[in-house]
């Protein structure tokens, strides 16, 4: 990594020209992006009903400083580019702010990636080397975020959660067989699993129909978020800073073999390093969430898979290797964990692991049967098979 004691202006200017130029490549559109006078006025417009998912999803009736702190965050900068929407703006600039301080911690150079999101309904976080400069384009997908979102509230419900005895605590159970339980009392999970994975295979999230997470699973479902968007952008982050190849897709392999397949692995252990060092959210912390979000990408391609053949037989796996792979290898992590503390993280990564592939098992399938007698109403049995 050569000094470099120029101003950094300059090529961070070229990352967001050449940010914009990507932004206008892409043709499959999920949404209009919002301006920030827009997304403004939308939270403003919409500020009995958001009073009623703050109080819904945290427990708590004040909902001014919430607000307040989002309505701040969205006008305090100015959008970079045309392209990106307001919000989804916010949420990627607050996050990328905290890797950069960690990165800059640790004396690593960031001063030169434009981060950013594509207004794409495909699922995709990418790092793109900007031609004839050492800067980089960071983007993560509308998609992305969505998933990741649709992602976690499904995997909050489905956990059991329990208020301690002094009621100052939530205990949240990932044992297999106690979350199984309580899949199997709740029918309608089942089909939520497979409206998330089903419509995301499909290219289409706005079929799956709104849901309020009520607390206390709000809760979960806001750490899970948190961490895997945090994971997905730190990971694309990991690619700049340890210079890997010239660009890379999170979503699709280009095929490039084992070099790909080891700088993924070091991207990830990047990403989980700087999860742990950024907040207390445990499932950071973890890797709870990066468990999830690769499985949960994992399990999208393997969908669409299905869909389109009849079959995930076949799939293959380029230059991002499989999702029980990237999960295994997150153990090599553990420098600066005491022993205790590294055998939770660890079991809490393979409870989960084990659960989805589960979860899996209960929901492929219904994807099967779609699949063979094409668009229309799904019967959902209410058992899990076991897994
Ligand atoms: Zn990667």
């Amino acid at each position: 990594m050569g000094a470099d004691i120029s101003p950094t202006g300059g090529e961070r200017e070229i990352a967001e020209d050449y940010r914009r130029q990507l932004q206008e490549r892409v043709n499959r559109r999920l949404i209009v992006p919002r301006d920030i006078r827009t997304a403004a006025e939308a939270i403003r417009g919409h500020s009995l009903f958001l009073a009623k998912v703050y109080s819904t999803t945290t427990g708590q009736p004040d909902v001014g400083g919430a607000l307040e702190d989002l309505q701040r965050e969205l006008e305090s900068g100015s959008l970079p580019s045309p392209h990106d929407d307001a919000l989804f703006h916010a949420i990627v600039r607050h996050l990328g702010r905290s890797v950069e301080q960690v990165c800059s911690g640790w004396g690593l150079p960031v001063d030169k990636i434009a981060l950013g999101v594509s207004s794409d309904g495909v699922l995709e976080a990418a790092r793109h080397a900007v031609p004839t400069t050492d800067a980089s384009v960071v983007s993560i997908s509308a998609g992305m975020i969505l998933f990741c979102s649709h992602l976690s509230k499904v995997m909050a419900l489905s956990l059991p959660h329990r208020m301690n005895v002094g009621q100052d605590r939530i205990e949240i159970s990932h044992e297999v067989d106690e979350v199984f339980e309580r899949l199997n009392q709740n029918p309608t999970l089942k089909k939520d699993w497979f409206e998330v994975l089903g419509a995301y295979a499909y290219g289409d999230p706005s079929v799956i129909p709104h849901r309020l997470v009520p607390f206390p699973a709000s809760y979960t479902c806001a750490l899970f978020r948190n961490a895997m968007e945090l994971f997905a952008i730190a990971h694309e982050y990991g690619h700049h800073v340890c210079r890997h190849g010239r660009s890379d897709e999170a979503s699709v392999g280009d095929g490039h073999g084992a070099q790909a397949v080891a700088e993924e692995f070091e991207a990830d252990r990047f990403a989980l390093a700087v999860s742990r060092q950024i907040d207390l959210d445990p499932f950071a912390a973890s890797g709870a969430g990066a468990v999830l979000l690769m499985k949960g990408l994992e399990f999208v391609r393997r969908a669409s898979e299905i869909l389109k053949t009849g079959t995930d037989d076949g799939l293959r796996y380029d230059s991002h290797p499989r999702a029980d792979e990237r999960v295994r290898r997150l153990a090599e992590l553990a420098s600066g964990l005491d022993q205790k503390t590294a055998a939770a993280f660890m079991a809490t990564r393979q409870n989960l692991s084990h659960l989805l592939d589960r979860i899996w098992v209960g929901v492929r399938p219904l994807l099967l049967d779609f699949h063979e007698h094409g668009i229309g109403p799904v019967e959902f049995d209410t058992g899990w098979r076991p897994g």
